[in-house]
């Protein structure tokens, strides 16, 4: 049976609260495309079919206060854009809705102002079609929010793919210790752990036929041991039918035993009954080696599972193909 397996490659720049005054480098883009480069030959010798990536790139207003145009990041480095197009890669965007404020000299996350957050979307949207002279299909929307009219807007301007979605992730008042946010993070407990099309009341529910579809992240489940009201939340928070996959396989993360990511890859598995693999990487890993190593770690452990022969590295329209099969 074939696996699909979807890499999402989120290029950004190397810090999160961008310097103005003296912006960061795209380091850790660079060294992605190097790192992911040199693994597609691997990867189509071990599977015997041509392996895509799926890149979304960061074309929002942060950009725009820092690099001068929202385009900047394709403008930059518009040969190795150009050669992953050519290799049947998926291009999508990557919005983050950071908002400036002045007063204070730092950066908000601004999840609770609706019309920021669409104009993010908007400017994002608009600078691929400039940049890549055709529309946006996929989106992951940045530190995995969203909202139901965020959900519903992305439709309406031509996303079908959304990778967003992080099964078993809490709600959250900001996505890192220290920095500003303004709204929650939404918890992704009780969403479908396969593709599913939104309702346009609530996008963690499922309906009937849309546009856009919902492609959640990959989760597997931890060994807890002898902790019965862990075991107990857990339960109860993500339901019997998904509680099994309640823990997003982060690649950032190390993963001691007794849940090694090998192990986490097969509860993943076998939790699932029409199987598919999504994992998401932000290119920063290539600036920090600590996160280099744990990320490479998990793509040798990754390429090294007993069902590997059976993985196709795909777009999301390609995995989708093969799961409505
Ligand atoms: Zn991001």
């Amino acid at each position: 049976m074939i696996i699909p397996v979807i890499l999402a490659i989120d290029v950004e720049p190397d810090a999160r609260l961008v310097n103005l005054r003296a912006p960061e480098p795209w380091g850790g883009y660079e060294h992605s495309q190097r790192y992911f480069g040199d693994l597609r030959p691997r990867i189509e010798a071990l599977t015997g079919a041509a392996a895509h990536y799926s890149w979304f790139l960061r074309l929002d207003p942060q950009v725009v206060q820092a690099y001068g145009s929202a385009t900047w990041v394709v403008d930059r480095y518009r040969a190795h854009i150009e050669e992953i197009q050519q290799q049947g890669d998926e291009l999508g965007v990557h919005p983050h809705p950071y908002r400036w404020l002045d007063d204070e000299g730092t950066w908000l996350h601004d999840f609770g102002n609706q019309a920021w957050v669409d104009h993010c979307l908007r400017v994002s949207l608009d600078a691929f079609a400039v940049a890549l002279r055709r529309p946006c299909r996929s989106m992951r929307y940045g530190d995995r929010w969203l909202s139901t009219p965020t959900v519903n807007l992305a439709e309406q301007l031509g996303i079908r793919y959304d990778l967003t979605v992080e099964p078993g992730a809490p709600a959250l008042p900001t996505p890192m210790p220290g920095e500003r946010g303004s709204g929650l993070l939404p918890d992704y407990y009780r969403v479908p752990r396969r593709p599913w099309a939104p309702s346009a009341s609530d996008f963690r529910r499922p309906a009937r036929a849309r546009g856009i579809r919902m492609i959640p992240l990959t989760s597997g489940h931890l060994r807890l041991g002898p902790h019965p009201r862990r075991q107990l939340r857990r339960l109860v928070a993500n339901g019997i039918r998904h509680w099994r996959q309640d823990t997003p396989l982060s690649m950032w993360r190390s993963w001691p035993a007794p849940n090694t990511f090998d192990r986490m890859l097969d509860r993943a598995l076998g939790a699932q009954s029409r199987p598919y693999l999504a994992f998401a990487i932000r290119t920063d890993f290539g600036v920090s080696p600590r996160i280099m190593d744990a990320v490479d770690a998990c793509v040798r452990t990754l390429l090294a599972h007993p069902a590997a022969p059976d993985f196709r590295f795909c777009t999301p329209a390609e995995a989708l193909a093969v799961l409505d099969r």
